[in-house]
């Protein structure tokens, strides 16, 4: 069957098309393409339930809707009951565009699987839009993941294009359209639709793990914490505070920061340390100048405990090589010769404003510029040691009996979960 023919047929069905309704759309649902999962071989099956449930999980608690999340030949659907409006689908598109391992979500139609039911929503869907309105230069982009449809997906582009041509005048402009009209064929329905939001990208949270970052109020742990979770990391977040020696305004800070970090991630805990008495006994038990990569060595030495107890199986910190004295690459391997657990420091190779721009971006550097007295205030020496030396950091650890304070700390610590 010739395009021109098909078209032809399927026109005379529907002549005018101003008496079409809403419901030729078809039924509301959001298309989500999966990112990285899709190089997957024998795993991608996990990765995807693992999706799945993320996706589930994200929706249950923000979308006032019973949605239906299923899986589809190399994309997800979700499908929205009858009379869900625009907004809440678009609410539904927004909650998932957070969770990682989805590249593109899109608001589309499902409609069935024959030519006249997708050139009807396509009419439809072209002649609804404000491109359409301004008369845009447009492009129909067909795909067929079920091979048996009737027409090949560049039949399917010139017929349903022609019409739209017909039907609302508009030029077609395949290189550098301003409106494309999406046609996805599938095994049991046709998805239908304009435009997309980016997603995060990534890889599940929870597909590799879990770890325990080291979060202090500050702009780079949370990046380092949603780079992260990007990776497939479900994190535990730890904070050490000042107290009894500082206010408690640093685990507001915290617990405003993992809010805004649960929504990638969900069901995160905030561990709190109070750190402020040990502080003051490193300070008096050594030189002045190894205080800080001390006290440094005395949080991971801590968060391993911790993390053997919840079972995490890496650190994360916020480090950038050479920001601060404490970040050179002697005082790095200082600290990770503390700790037997891999310390991963997703934000190494970066510079402070590529990482504000993302901490902007993900919504944490409003809540990390706020003040605060960070616990770390209290130990800053005049001049910080840049080059430690790990025997000198061992004697001070001697002398404060490290290994029975880290068990300490971690049994002081205290839980809150969102
Ligand atoms: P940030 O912006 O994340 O506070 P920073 O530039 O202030 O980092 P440092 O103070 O040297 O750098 O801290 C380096 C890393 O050590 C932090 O990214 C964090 O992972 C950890 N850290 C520092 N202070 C604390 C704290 N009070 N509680 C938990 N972790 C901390
Ligand atoms: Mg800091």
């Amino acid at each position: 069957m010739g395009h021109g023919v098909a078209m032809k047929a399927v026109l005379s069905l529907f002549p005018g098309g101003s008496t079409m309704t809403m419901s030729a759309l078809g039924e509301p649902c959001v298309l989500l393409k999966l990112g990285e999962i899709v190089l997957k071989g024998k795993n991608r099956e996990l990765f995807e339930r693992r999706l799945i449930a993320n996706i589930r999980h994200a929706l249950e608690g923000t979308v006032d809707l019973k949605t239906d999340v299923r899986k589809r030949h190399g994309v997800i659907a979700i499908f929205l009951p009858e009379g869900t409006t625009v907004e809440q689908a678009e609410a539904v598109a927004q909650r998932v565009a957070e969770v990682p391992g989805l590249v593109w979500i899109h608001r589309a139609w499902r409609v069935a699987k024959d030519p006249e039911a997708v050139l009807k929503a396509g009419l439809e869907l072209v002649g609804e839009s404000e491109e359409a309105k301004r008369g845009a230069r447009f492009a129909v982009r067909s795909r067929r993941r079920d091979k048996r449809f009737p027409l090949r997906s560049n039949e399917l582009d010139r017929m349903v294009g022609g019409a739209i041509n017909d039907e609302y005048g508009l030029p077609v402009d395949l290189r550098n359209p301003e409106l494309t009209l999406h046609i996805e064929v599938d095994r049991d329905e046709v998805f239908v639709f304009t435009g997309g939001i980016p997603g995060q990208g990534g890889l599940p949270v929870g597909s590799s793990g879990r770890a325990l970052v080291l979060m202090s109020g500050g702009i780079d742990s949370p990046v380092a914490a949603y780079r992260m979770m990007r990776r497939g990391l479900h994190v535990d977040f730890l904070h050490f505070s000042g107290i009894p020696f500082t206010t408690s305004e640093s685990i507001y800070k915290a617990y405003a920061l993992v809010r805004k970090l649960d929504r990638f991630q969900g069901r995160s805990r905030l561990w709190v340390v109070p750190f402020g008495k040990a502080q003051q006994s490193i300070r008096t038990s050594g030189q002045d100048r190894l205080a800080v990569i001390a006290q440094r060595r005395l949080m991971l030495k801590t968060a391993e405990e911790v993390a053997h107890r919840i079972k995490a199986a890496a650190l994360v910190t916020g480090d950038a090589l050479g920001q601060v004295s404490s970040q050179t690459l002697t005082n790095i391997t200082a600290q990770d010769n503390a700790v037997d657990l891999p310390i991963l420091r997703p934000l190494v190779g970066w510079d402070k404003t590529e990482i504000m721009a993302e901490a902007r971006r993900i919504g944490t550097l409003e809540i990390s510029e706020l003040p605060d007295e960070d616990c770390c205030s209290l130990l800053a020496p005049k001049r910080a040691e840049t080059r430690a030396k790990i025997e000198d950091l061992k004697q001070i650890e001697r002398r404060l009996d490290a290994e029975e304070l880290c068990v300490q700390l971690a049994d002081s610590i205290q839980e809150y979960t969102l």
